[in-house]
């Protein structure tokens, strides 16, 4: 591998000069703030939060066990995709490759940055094979999406094949870990230090349950992490973002009692799917969600959204024919859900 940073980075980036907030400008401590036009009454929402926020990153750096300067903070991991783009592929001339099926937005990304995305299959059984992927790259290939768990497949990809695409590839490796707390398999967090080329995704929306506070994280070098910040609007994560974030992070109890109440919900889920003759086939998942291939899609979506419950139509998706994905709710949830789906059937039967 011959992978360089400053090779992949787009000229007017390397040039940018970023823009500096008043509350960059100084260090040290402070107590009358004239220098950013804020009004000075409504504390605290009168001030600008952290730019850098640096307390939060403290925090996360502990729970995480990563350096405060490998951290990026984003507005939903949505940001980080959209940024990876911005800082490193030349729109009209770069490409991305990515995993088929996955997450819509890395697509959305490519599209709103003009940049080809790429698509490779993965294997029949939703694993992934690294030489496919690499094949699909070429001299403007600057960023390569895989996402483990995949969305919206559910299975966690290979480790080893992650790594050979990492080791062999000289562009930007970016893993999408956000359903990782749902996953039997390690997070690559703890190598992330052997691989200068991989920027690794989390996201609080999901096992922490604060999908409305808006906080994605990237993982990466400091040299990648500085990119991205020196491109992201100044004051991205607000104070309510910021404050919450940290009271919940505080404490890791309560996120492991519901990861553990979800994965034990998704196995009775999955038993009492199986019974249902809508249900043809439930594939293995690694997440928070189920993703099952039924008679017909459409129908029973449409006749779920008849009875107020809402499920995800993914049978337009490649590989994913006649697919439903199926977040795990709770134990009633689940099961006003399954009534619905026995009902369904049975109207079907006698039709
Ligand atoms: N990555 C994956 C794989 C997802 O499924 C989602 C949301 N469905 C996201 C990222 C977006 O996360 P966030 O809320 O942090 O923007």
């Amino acid at each position: 591998m011959n992978f360089s940073l400053q090779n992949i980075t787009r000229n007017n980036i390397l040039s940018l000069q970023p823009y500096s907030s008043a509350r960059d400008e100084f260090t040290g401590e402070a107590s009358v703030f004239l220098d950013a036009n804020e009004n000075p009454f409504n504390s605290p929402l009168n001030r600008y939060p952290d730019p850098r926020q640096v307390v939060l990153k403290n925090q996360l750096g502990i729970l995480k066990k990563q350096a405060p300067n490998c951290i990026f903070l984003g507005n939903g991991s949505d940001e980080p995709i959209d940024l990876l783009f911005r800082a490193f592929c030349e729109p009209g001339e770069d490409n991305v490759v990515a995993i088929a099926p996955t997450y819509g937005m890395y697509q959305v990304a490519a599209g709103i940055n003009n940049i080809e995305f790429r698509e490779v299959l993965l294997q029949e059984d939703f694993s992934l094979n690294a030489e496919k992927i690499l094949s699909a790259t070429d001299s403007a290939t600057k960023l390569i999406f895989l996402c483990s768990p995949n969305n919206p497949t559910g299975n966690a990809l290979q480790q080893d094949e992650i790594i050979r695409i990492i080791n062999n590839f000289n562009g930007l490796v970016i893993l999408d870990e956000a359903y990782i707390d749902f996953c039997p398999d390690k997070s690559l967090l703890g190598n992330l230090e052997q691989y200068s080329n991989l920027v690794i995704l989390q996201t609080l929306s999901k096992a922490w349950g604060l999908a409305a506070i808006r906080l994605g994280m990237a993982f990466a070098s400091p040299e990648i992490i500085s990119v991205l910040s020196k491109i992201k609007y100044p004051y991205n994560i607000n104070l309510l973002t910021q404050e919450k974030a940290l009271e919940v992070l505080q404490s890791s109890e309560e996120k492991e009692l519901w990861v553990k109440t979800i994965l034990q919900q998704k196995e009775i889920l999955k038993k009492e799917l199986a019974r249902l003759p809508l249900i043809l086939k439930i594939y293995p998942s690694d997440a928070n969600f189920i993703l099952v291939t039924t008679t017909d899609a459409k129908y029973i979506y449409n006749s779920l959204v008849n009875k107020q419950i809402i499920v995800r139509d993914r049978s337009r998706v490649a590989l994913c024919g006649e697919a439903l994905r199926i977040t795990v709710g709770t134990e009633a949830e689940n099961r006003i859900l399954l009534e619905a789906l026995k009902e369904i059937g049975e109207l079907n039967r006698n039709k």
